[in-house]
Formats: structure tokens, sequence, C-alpha cells
């Protein structure tokens, strides 16, 4: 089953967050590993307004009151970082107050935080907290699946020649000759 299929099925072909039927798209809950449990299915709606927070309409963000106590952790993980978003209003806050994620979602949804703030400064760091630099070689800690190119790329395999992008939890690197993006964090400084 193709991601967006698991995903169709696990929502029972509605947006994960307000229900929407329409339009609905996999989005990445990042850092994502690629895989659908780390993915959530999302209105056109819902889409447009996380990929830009000047359209946000807190509004339409009520239905985060229902999406918060979902089972899935991606959506409790989305759920989460859109209530921190707005939670100058005033009831997100309050939501967030009640809302409860266990230690492994809370590690993830803050990992986003960080991306969304300022991190301009923030060293890009593999999975041993060793800091990465532009031109180093990596090592996959991990099996990861290449979206759109149609390979895994295998744990063990080594990226030579890296480029640091503006998000430190990303890098850029060739694997199988194709110019992939890789989170840090399943990286290990070769
Ligand atoms: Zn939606």
């Amino acid at each position: 089953m193709s991601i967006e299929e698991t995903l169709q099925t696990r929502s029972g072909s509605k947006c994960e967050l307000c229900g929407a039927k329409d339009d609905l798209s996999v989005m990445e809950v990042t850092p994502s590993d690629g895989s659908a449990e780390q993915a959530i299915l999302v209105c056109i709606t819902c889409k447009s307004q996380i990929e830009d927070s000047a359209k946000m309409d807190s509004n339409h963000w009520r239905c985060l009151n229902d999406s918060m106590w979902s089972i899935v952790p991606a959506v409790q993980v989305m759920s989460y970082r859109l209530l921190h978003s707005l939670r100058s209003e005033g009831w997100p806050q309050d939501l967030l107050d009640m809302m409860y994620l266990d230690d492994e979602a809370k590690t993830w949804a803050d990992a986003g935080l960080v991306a969304e703030s300022d991190h301009d400064n923030e060293p890009t760091k593999d999975s041993n907290g060793t800091t990465l630099q532009e031109g180093d070689n990596v090592t996959l800690i991990k099996d990861l699946v290449v979206k759109g190119a149609n390979f895994t790329a295998k744990r063990g395999t080594v990226v030579r020649g890296i480029h640091l992008t503006d998000n430190p939890l990303h890098i850029e690197g060739k694997v199988n000759g194709t110019q992939i993006v890789l989170i840090s964090a399943f990286l290990k400084k070769a």
C-alpha cells in the first residue's frame, strides 16, 4: 500500500485535523523518516494554512479541540505544534495545558518547533550530537525510503560531501546519484 492509501484507510478518507473530505493530500510531520506513521492526511485548507502561517485563521483551528485527542502520534504532534503557534489567542494555550503527549511524541513535536523558530545559529548535529560541517562524509544509521526516487537508502550507506541547509535538522547529499534531503538525526559522521 502506498503511504497515501495507508493514510486514507487510517483516517477514513478524512482530513486528520479538521475532518474535511475534499482535496486530501499527504503531509509529512517533520522531522520524518518518510513513513506513513510520520505523516498525516490533510485537506487543502489545513495544508495551505500550515504551509503559510500568514494565512492562519484561528477559527478554523478550533478543530484541534478534537484532533489533539487522536490516537495517531503524528496527528497529536501536528496538533500540538499548531496550538503552540496559535497560543497567543488564549484558547489554544488552554488546550495545550490539557494535552498529553508521551515522551517520544513530545520530543518529536518540540523538534519541529525548533525548526520553525530561529535556527540560523543552531549547529547541524548528527545522531551522536557531533556537529556536521559542509563537505563532511556521513553514514546512514537506518534504512531510509527515498520518496520520488523509488529506492531505499540502506543503513551503512556512506554519503560523501554533504551540504548543510538552513534547517539544522536536514542536510543534503547524494545517494545512488540522486541529491536528496537527509535527516541529521539519522546520520553519523564518517
Ligand atoms: Zn483539514
